[in-house]
């Protein structure tokens, strides 16, 4: 099965009998792909951005976040791809253990290839320029998602079109997790 060696990274890193991270088993895909972004308070602070595609979470670590003002352009690190499960996770990973810390559901919805006529999102991601349209409780309109080719690294920028506000830092004025409510320290704080 193709999405095994797909998650062999992402497995090998963890020992699921000590993280309550997800494995990976099970959950087919939906009709809309979804998209999630998650609050990671580890060794330090980032929000990972996973896109679902071909039955997995492509994921990108963003150190500062989104934004809705296209002036901004966010650094995004490519990671290793999580299991389509991975999209409602939030807890804390405990220590020892990969990604150590903290997780919070930031943002949750379903997105769309904005370059669907061209290309898929397997070829957009192979030639490093996505372009995606959130739905999310957070995040709305477009976002590119450009390799620079500095070191493999991309650039997450929000496009200019009718939901983008130079004004709003939703990272810094909506914190809370979009299924729970929590803020990060609630979270970690629950489960001490
Ligand atoms: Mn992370």
């Amino acid at each position: 099965m193709a999405e095994e060696n797909y998650l062999k990274e992402y497995r090998k890193k963890r020992d699921f009998h000590r993280t309550p991270e997800p494995s990976g088993e099970g959950r087919s895909p939906e009709e809309e792909p979804i998209f999630v972004i998650q609050k990671h308070d580890a060794r330090t602070l980032h929000y990972d951005l996973r896109l679902e595609v071909g039955g997995v979470l492509k994921s990108w670590a963003v150190p500062k976040g989104p934004s809705a003002n296209p002036k901004d352009k966010r650094l995004a690190v490519p990671t290793e791809d999580h299991p389509l499960e991975y999209a409602d996770f939030e807890g804390v990973i405990p220590e020892g253990q990969y990604g150590a810390g903290t997780v919070l559901v930031w943002d949750i919805g379903t997105y769309r290839n904005l370059k669907e006529k061209e290309a898929s999102m397997e070829q957009c991601i192979e030639e490093g320029h996505v372009a995606v349209w959130l739905e999310g409780k957070k995040l709305k309109g477009g976002y590119a998602l450009i390799r620079t080719g500095k070191n493999g690294r991309w650039l997450l920028v929000k496009m200019a079109d009718q939901q983008a506000d130079v004004l709003r830092q939703p990272v810094d004025t909506e914190p809370r997790s979009v299924l729970s409510g929590r803020t990060i320290e609630e979270i970690a704080e629950g489960e001490k």
